[in-house]
C-alpha cells in the first residue's frame, strides 16, 4: 500500500500533449525518484515472479523492464521500433489512430518455451502490447503477464491482449 501511494503521488498528467484534447500521463518524476522507481519495480515484478525473462517495450519499457528484470534475477529483451536492430527475429506492425507503427524482436535471444513478463509504462489502446505479445509468442515463448504502471480502461487495451493477464498498478 505504501508502494502504491508513492507511485500515485509521483504520476503527473499533462493536458493537450502531444496534441489538443489528449491527456498525456508523464512518468518522468516517478522514474527520477529513487523510492518511486524502487516501489514501481517491486510492484511490476510481482506480476510474474516466476518469469524467465522480461521483455521491455521501447522506450520507457526499457527503463522499467531492466529494473524489473534485475529485481527478478533474470535478463531483459528489448522490443524495439523498426530499423534499430541489426538482427531481427520477427517484425509486427499495428495500427495507430493515424498511421501505423512497427516493432521488432531481436534475433536469437528469446528462448522457446521461456515465460516472458512484458513491461511498459502505459496500456492505452493495447496495440503496442498486443504486437509485443505476438512477437513473443511467434518466437515460441509464452507471455506470463503484461505489467504496466498505468492502464487507461476507457480505451479497452486489455481486450486486445488475448486473455493474457494484465497487471496494472493504476487505472485512470
Ligand atoms: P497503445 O498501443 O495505444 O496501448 O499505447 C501504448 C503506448 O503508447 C505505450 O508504449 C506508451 O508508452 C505510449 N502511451 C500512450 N499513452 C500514453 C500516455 O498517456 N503517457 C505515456 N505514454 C503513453
Amino acid at each position: 500500500a505504501a508502494d502504491l501511494e508513492r507511485v500515485t503521488g509521483l504520476l503527473r498528467d499533462v493536458p493537450d500533449f502531444p496534441s489538443p484534447g489528449i491527456r498525456f500521463w508523464d512518468l518522468s518524476a516517478l522514474l527520477a525518484d529513487g523510492g518511486g522507481l524502487a516501489a514501481t519495480t517491486r510492484l511490476l515484478a510481482s506480476a510474474a515472479d516466476d518469469a524467465d525473462v522480461v521483455v521491455g517495450i521501447e522506450a520507457r519499457g526499457f527503463l522499467l523492464g531492466a529494473a524489473v528484470a534485475h529485481a527478478l534475477g533474470v535478463g531483459v529483451v528489448a522490443v524495439r521500433k523498426q530499423g534499430k536492430l541489426p538482427m531481427v527475429a520477427a517484425t509486427r506492425s499495428y495500427d495507430l489512430e493515424y498511421g501505423s507503427a512497427t516493432l521488432e524482436l531481436p534475433a536469437e535471444v528469446l528462448r522457446p518455451g521461456a515465460r516472458a513478463l512484458l513491461v511498459d509504462d502505459v496500456l492505452a489502446t493495447g496495440g503496442t502490447a498486443a504486437a509485443a505479445a505476438e512477437l513473443v509468442e511467434g518466437a515460441g515463448a509464452q507471455v506470463a503477464a503484461v505489467a504496466v504502471v498505468l492502464e487507461l480502461p476507457a480505451l479497452h487495451g486489455r481486450e486486445r491482449l488475448d486473455g493474457h493477464p494484465v497487471h496494472a498498478l493504476l487505472a485512470r
